[in-house]
């Protein structure tokens, strides 16, 4: 059969309303003038486009999606069949408090064993994704130096390993960045740290594991320089995945952090989002948090609040409901031996893959690794003008995802590898002989190299011209 995009074939929408149950009344106001430009087709099309999109794009259900940074693990089923019970499918946030008890409840919940897991005191379940997180931590950090009236701290000091997220968000919330080296083994470099605190640090924003997959041997020690300059600390979740259970930001002095529940707590990211970034903080900045706080009422049920000081609202209403429900039941299943147990094989899995492949694919920095590693494609570029692109494209051909590529920055030809707890021996072992097999064809035929992917439904993308023109409604309307 001929592979369409376009299916709709104006007057052949099929919409099964049910009947009215409500007395019909005439609207006057609003009513739109024109009609919507919608497509209009049959639900027999409609399934065959999203199930031959399907089949066209690449996702953790088709095989090991190795994308460093993202924890692109495996989202159990069951996640889904809690979020979507009709309990939780069919409230709407402005329902009266007592007739939303359970979702209360979820959100109490959820903030309780989230606390426990990052040794934070309180957190907001509103923001939308880790960057939205990050903005909202460094928002609260904004709203306490100034509720102690101190007006000159307008620095946050980000490492030069920093996902491009960090910078961007201390600019969004008004401050000035201050880029700090880090040290040949990818650490912060404790001297230029030093050098740059003072009167007006505002804080640090920090990931550790960090984003070369090391953990930071000198963490007490940095979050102690910051804070003795009398800056906060803020921690990037987003590679909670390797520590959860077995390490906590909080006691390695940072203060305010959030948590992407689209990468740890298993639930659907990259393109089947939508995300969750919860922003957590220790007791003395909870005063602050955004958005709805659930508070237990005298034996009565749970009610909704706002926390005194807030710094107002993120997003609307509460967050991404069904997120948080898919992410608690994640919680839930793994339970306290099985979340320590996740981090552990996370890490398994990086080493593993990463003694298979070094003698081959020069690793950027000495492991052993956390959950992720980074090799560096510098020589073999020198050598053969196969860039880390070229080896990343390769391996779409063989129904592999790339991994992170060009990041971080630091590493110059990087590729960024991070398996995940969820994929087996079989599949690792698989994944390694074919980064063996594509490194053996890019010094054989160089050149060839260059047109990859042969077999993908497009090849290679424009993706600067994607990213700097980006057309994301399929019809403009009218
Ligand atoms: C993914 C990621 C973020 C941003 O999270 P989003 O949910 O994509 O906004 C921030 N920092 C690091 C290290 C990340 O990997």
């Amino acid at each position: 059969m001929k592979l369409v995009f376009e299916r709709s074939v104006p007057g052949r929408n099929t919409a099964y309303l049910p009947k009215l149950d409500v007395p019909e009344i005439t609207l006057n106001a609003e009513l739109r003038e024109k009609k919507l430009n919608l497509p209009e087709l049959p639900e027999v099309e409609v399934d065959r486009h999203y199930t031959e999109l399907s089949k066209q794009t690449r996702g953790v259900n088709g095989g090991i999606y190795p994308l460093g940074s993202c924890t692109m693990k495996y989202n159990p089923a069951v996640n889904e069949k809690t979020a979507a019970l009709p309990g939780f499918t069919d409230v709407h946030p402005l329902q009266p408090v007592e007739t939303v008890q359970g979702a209360l409840e979820v959100f109490r919940e959820t903030e309780r064993l989230l606390t426990k897991i990052t040794g934070m005191d309180a957190f907001s379940l509103q923001p939308a994704a880790g960057a939205h997180g990050e903005f909202t931590g460094l928002l609260l950090i904004k709203a306490y130096h100034l509720s102690r009236g101190d007006q000159a701290r307008t620095k946050i000091i980000v490492p030069d390993s920093a996902h491009g997220t960090n910078p961007a968000s201390a600019a969004m919330a008004g401050f000035e960045v201050v880029n700090i080296a880090s040290d040949d083994h990818g650490y912060v470099d404790l001297d230029a740290l030093r050098a740059a605190v003072g009167p007006d640090t505002a804080g640090l924003m920090l990931t550790n594991p960090n984003t070369v997959g090391l953990f930071d041997p000198h963490i007490l020690e940095i979050t102690g320089i910051v804070h003795e300059a009398g800056g906060l600390c803020y921690y990037d979740g987003a590679n909670l995945n390797a520590v959860m259970g077995i390490a906590r930001p909080g006691d390695m002095g940072f203060d305010v952090m959030h948590i992407n529940l689209h990468k740890t707590f298993s639930t659907p990211h990259g393109g089947g989002g939508p995300g969750s970034g919860p922003c957590g903080c220790k007791a003395f900045l909870a005063d602050f948090l955004p958005g709805l706080r659930v508070k237990e009422a005298d034996g009565t049920g749970l009610v909704e609040g706002k926390a005194a000081s807030t710094i107002g609202n993120m997003r609307s209403f509460a967050g991404n409901f069904s997120v948080i429900v898919k992410a608690l039941t994640y919680i839930y299943v793994l339970g306290k031996e099985g979340i320590p147990a996740t981090a552990k094989n996370a890490v398994l899995n990086a080493n593993y893959m990463m003694e298979q492949l070094k003698d081959l694919y020069p690793m950027a920095f000495e492991g052993p690794c956390m959950h992720e590693f980074v090799m560096t494609l510098e020589k073999m570029k020198e050598e053969t003008h196969v860039s880390a692109l070229d080896i990343a494209k390769a391996l779409l051909d063989y129904g592999i995802h790339p991994p992170t590529m060009y990041f971080p920055l630091i590493v110059h030809e990087a590729l960024m590898v991070e398996p995940t707890e969820t994929e087996s021996k079989e599949t690792l072992d698989e994944a390694v002989q074919v980064l063996r097999q594509i490194y053996a064809d890019a010094l054989a035929a160089p050149e060839a190299m260059h047109e990859k992917p042969l077999t993908t439904p497009v090849r290679r993308l424009d993706e600067v011209g994607a990213a700097r023109n980006p057309v994301v409604r399929y019809r403009f309307a009218d």
